[in-house]
This record gives structure tokens, sequence and C-alpha cells, in this order.
């Protein structure tokens, strides 16, 4: 596409744009050519792929099993594409959306190392108008974001980080070039899911390796191992059937979901049940009984078995006890599954500080200062999370009709209807929006799900003429409304959770995604459609 490629001065001039080459953009591309548009996608990596393209820290993997964590869309790509592991590395994902990206011939309308800054809906021609950071400015009546939930990275500003002498990373903004860390003293800050994947992979590098913890966390272990080419091909057998059963639940991933109730068991079977999981391995653990996230006590249950684990594994009882969780109910702050994390901290060269009762002060040259001591260090690994869900919108400079700004909109929390659309930014779709039930999911099936629905809407507004589309102003607060109230009646909105935006300083706290089942948002979504998307606005 020739006008894509040439970075002149001249506005482009296409039928939609997308803002991000992830699993999202890709697939958005691919349905809107079906569709017959002309599409161009604005991509800030050197390459496709977002999340994982970003994040090759070590011991980076997704916590969705390699058969689940991949499209859907198409059945030959489903059938020749071979996974090597239960769990997909990083790298394998990576390699598996540069093929998709070309064999779906992709790379053709999509500019990278390109980053919007700014999309701004200019009214009288009924045309959003976005800049990048290179100067390209494209019009287009439609703009698709697809920028991702976990992808606009927070690295707390402690003071003195730039007079650091020695090397610092974001897990979520990793070098290319391999990074060793042998005969370092090496820190990692955070202990979510990227931490407790990286702690153990660079422990077995550096000489010393200090985790600053400020929130013990809950872990399962992932128990990877290769994938059976036998057990692989039985699957993919009857994948379209897996693929629908698992649309049928709330989290769009196939786990063992129990039909019972923690106390409609004894005390032996209830922990018995707990064992039987925990050595299958995964996040299948919290799904042990119906009630785990919306009864305490059921709950309580899961988290005592799992302090139980930690005590035997690590043997040093204080740094076992600092290891703990006890602020949090298990699975309401993402629950993560390692490798070896918590065996990490029975090494010698491993040292555990709790910040929450000595804090960091301040970066210096030479180290990390506690309100306790001073650690000498070479390198700093932030593992400190994302602004989720609104952070990746909020950095792009995002004015709908009449100058609105999204930030201004969302200054006391993000409002959307159904998470694809916000009032008052006409044909303006996000994907994996805040009200989505995306990261509660298996995010590509939420993914695949959001693309599907757009398209659908965009073919729509095209058969009717409509060159308009907003959502209705009730219909977002009814569903502004609904996404809270389905989050209180779980235990989730009791954690300072990112799902909470607990973890971003002066960030409202609201419950950000839809928890209320995956497969309950998807019937409410067709149900909108049929009903000749009720709750949106249209206008010729
Ligand atoms: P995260 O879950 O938000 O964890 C960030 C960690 O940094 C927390 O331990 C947090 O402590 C700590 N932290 C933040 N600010 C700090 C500060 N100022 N001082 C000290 N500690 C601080 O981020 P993440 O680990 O990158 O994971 C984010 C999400 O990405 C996950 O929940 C998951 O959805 C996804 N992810 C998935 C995988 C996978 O599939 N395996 C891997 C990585 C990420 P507090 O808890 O006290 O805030």
């Amino acid at each position: 596409m020739a006008e894509a490629t040439d970075r002149a001065s001249a506005p482009l001039h296409v039928d939609v744009i997308v803002v991000g080459a992830g699993f999202a953009g890709l697939y958005m591309l691919h349905r809107l050519r079906q569709l017959g548009l002309h599409a161009i996608c604005f991509e800030a990596g050197a390459g496709v792929g977002g999340t994982w393209y970003w994040n090759r820290y070590p011991g980076a993997r997704c916590d969705v099993e390699s058969m689940q964590y991949s499209y859907s869309f198409s059945e030959e790509l489903q059938q020749e594409w071979q996974w090597s592991e239960r769990y997909p590395s990083q790298a394998e994902i990576l390699r598996y959306i540069d093929h998709v990206a070309d064999r779906f011939d992709l790379r053709r309308d999509i500019q990278l190392e390109t980053r919007v800054t700014a999309a701004i809906y200019d009214e009288a021609g009924r045309m959003w108008k976005v800049s990048t950071d290179h100067g390209t400015e494209a019009h287009a009546p439609i703009c698709i974001m697809a920028t991702g939930a976990l992808s606009a990275a927070n690295t707390p500003k402690f003071p003195g980080l730039d007079s650091f002498e020695g090397r610092w990373f974001h897990t979520g903004n990793w070098p290319h070039e391999p990074i060793d860390f042998s005969g370092e003293r090496v820190a990692v800050i955070g202990t979510g899911s990227s931490g407790i994947q990286a702690i153990p992979r660079v422990a077995e590098q550096a000489t010393h390796l200090t985790v600053f913890q400020r929130t013990p966390n809950y872990s399962v272990p992932a128990w990877n191992k290769p994938l059976d080419p036998e057990q692989q091909a039985e699957w993919k057998k009857s994948y379209n059937e897996h693929r629908e059963r698992a649309r049928n639940t709330r989290s769009g991933i196939l786990y063992e979901y129990s039909q019972r109730g923690a106390f409609d068991v004894s005390p032996e079977e209830r922990v018995a049940e707990f064992e039987r999981r925990w050595a299958r391995g995964g996040a299948n653990f919290t799904h042990a009984f119906n009630d785990i996230f919306v009864n305490r006590a059921a709950n309580d249950e899961a988290c005592n078995f799992v302090r139980d684990r930690i005590r035997s594994i690590v043997r040093d009882p204080k740094v076992a006890e600092m290891l703990l969780p006890h602020d949090h109910a298990i699975g309401t702050k993402r629950i993560c599954v390692d490798t070896g994390y918590f065996e990490t901290f029975n090494r010698d060269n491993v040292t555990l500080v709790d910040v929450r009762t000595t804090p960091i002060e301040a970066i210096t040259p030479v180290g990390i200062r506690t309100s306790a001591a001073e650690y000498e260090l070479d390198s700093i690994i932030f593992a400190t999370g994302y602004d989720a869900l609104t952070g990746a919108l909020q950095r792009i400079d995002i004015r709908g009709a009449g100058g609105e700004r999204l930030r201004d909109k969302w200054a006391q929390g993000p409002r959307t209807f159904l998470g694809v659309m916000t009032a008052g930014f006409p044909n303006l779709f996000l994907i994996t929006g805040p009200g989505s039930p995306s990261i509660l999911t298996n995010v590509i099936v939420s993914i695949e799900h959001h693309v599907g629905w757009v398209a659908e809407c965009i073919a729509h507004m095209r058969a009717e003429g409509f060159t308009r589309m907003d959502a209705a102003p009730d219909a977002e607060d009814a569903w502004a409304e609904e996404v809270q109230a389905v989050a209180s009646r779980t235990l989730f909105t009791q954690s300072n959770s990112w799902y909470m935006g607990a973890n971003i300083a002066g960030k409202p706290r609201v419950f950000l995604p839809y928890v209320g089942g995956f497969q309950n948002y998807t019937r409410i979504c067709q149900q909108v459609a049929e009903d000749g998307y009720r709750g949106f606005i249209f206008a010729s």
C-alpha cells in the first residue's frame, strides 16, 4: 500500500485506522479487509505482537495453556501451528504472531515504529484525525484502539533513579539483545506475575539477587512440560468444539469449573481437591469450588492451603512468613503461576526485603536505599506492572465530539458501553476496553469476540448507510452501574489490585473490567446487536 508506507506530510486517507498491532490489532485488520475496507494500523514497536513483543524478560510465559492461547478464526491456522510446551513461552508466542502476520499478509498495512500521539474527532468532517510521533497524519471516519489492557508500563517515581550508575529495566519494555546478569548484584522490585516469573531465572544467573516485595502474592505451580504431539493431535481433532466450550465459560478458558461449594464437602475432601489441583498446576486451582470468588470463608480455605504450601517449600521460617499473603483473598489480585518461585528463596544468593515495613526511600548512584539499609546493585529490574486498561488510551490525546478530552471524561473513572465505545467519541471503538471482561479471561477469546462484534457493527453501519455511531449516555450509565454492581457481589472489590486501579497513585478506585462472566457478556452483546444495536445512536 503505497500511501501507508510513504511518510509524506500529506495525511493518509483510509476507511479505518487501527492503533496497535498485537493480537487485537492484527485480527481487526484481517476482519476489516474481509469487509473490503482500506485500513492502516499504527504500531509503536519495531515488530508486531504487542505484549509479546515488549515482554522479553527472563521467564516470560503465558499462563493460559498453549492449545487455548491462540486464534480460532482460521481452521487452517489452528491445525498447522505446532506448540511445543504446555504453556507457551514469550518467544514461541511471538513466532506464532509473526507467522499470523505473514500468513494473512497483514504487514503491508502496518506502519511499525510509529506511536500514535493524538486522535481528534473532526465533527464537521465526521473524521478521526490521527497524529503520530513521526509526524504522519491519517484521517479516517472510524478509529479502533487496539492498544492493549496491560501495555502502559508503570515505573514508580522513586527519587534518584536518574542518578543510578548501573543498568535498569522494566519487564514490560525489555531490551532485544540478550541481557546477562552473570557476576552482577541484581534487584527485582515487584512480585506480581512478571516478577514471580523473572525472579527464579535471574537468581540462576546473578551473583546475588535482592527481591523487594511490597505485597506477598499467591502463586501456584505451572508444572510446565513439553507438549505431547499425540495429545496435541488429539485435541486438534475437535478443536472447534473445545473452542466453543471455552466460549461458554466465564473466563473463556477450559478449566475444571467445580459445581460444588467449599463447604459442600468434608474438610478432608476439600484439602484433597486443593492437592489434586496443585499437582495438576495452573490457575485451575481457584476453580476448585464455585464459591471461592464470592465467599470469604471458602476463599480462606484456599488461602490457607497455599500458605501451608509456602511454609513447606521455604526452609527459613522467617522468610516463609514474609512470603505469606494475608492482605487479600486469593484470585482477587491476579493469581500467579510460577516455576520454582518459592523454592528460589532457599538459594544462598537470594535475599527478600519487605518494603512495606522498610520502604524504598531512594535510588542512589550505587543501588537502592530503604528506610533500614542501602543495597549496592549493578542492575535493577522493575516488575512494577501497568497502568491497566485506561493507561494506554489516556497516554494518547484523544478528543471526541465538541473537543472533549477522554482524560477529562474519565477523570473519575472510565465509562463505556459494553467496553467497546464511550459516549461522545463517535466511531471510536475500543478492543479490550474498560467495562469488557477482557483481562479476566483468555484475552485472545475476548479479542476475537470484541473484534468480531465491532466488524459486524461496522458492516451494519455500511449496510444501513450510517456514517456516525455513538454510545447513548443512558446506556453507558447503566453499563457502568452494572460493571460495579456485579463486581460488588464478589470479593474482587476488597483488594488493592490493578483491577481496581489501586496500583497507580491518584487513579480513581473503580473496578475496571466486567466480572459478570465472558459467556454472559457475549450474550448481552449479541442481544444488543439483535435489538438493532440498542443503546447506540446512529446517524447518516
Ligand atoms: P503487577 O501484577 O501489577 O505487579 C506489580 C508488582 O510491583 C506488585 O508486586 C506491586 O506491589 C509492585 N509494586 C508496584 N509499585 C511498587 C512500588 N512503588 N514499590 C514497591 N513495589 C511496587 O504487574 P505484573 O507482574 O507486570 O503483572 C501485571 C499483569 O500482567 C498480571 O496480573 C497479568 O494479568 C499479566 N501478566 C501475565 C503473565 C502470565 O500470563 N504469566 C505474566 C506477566 C504479566 P503491590 O502488589 O503492593 O501493588
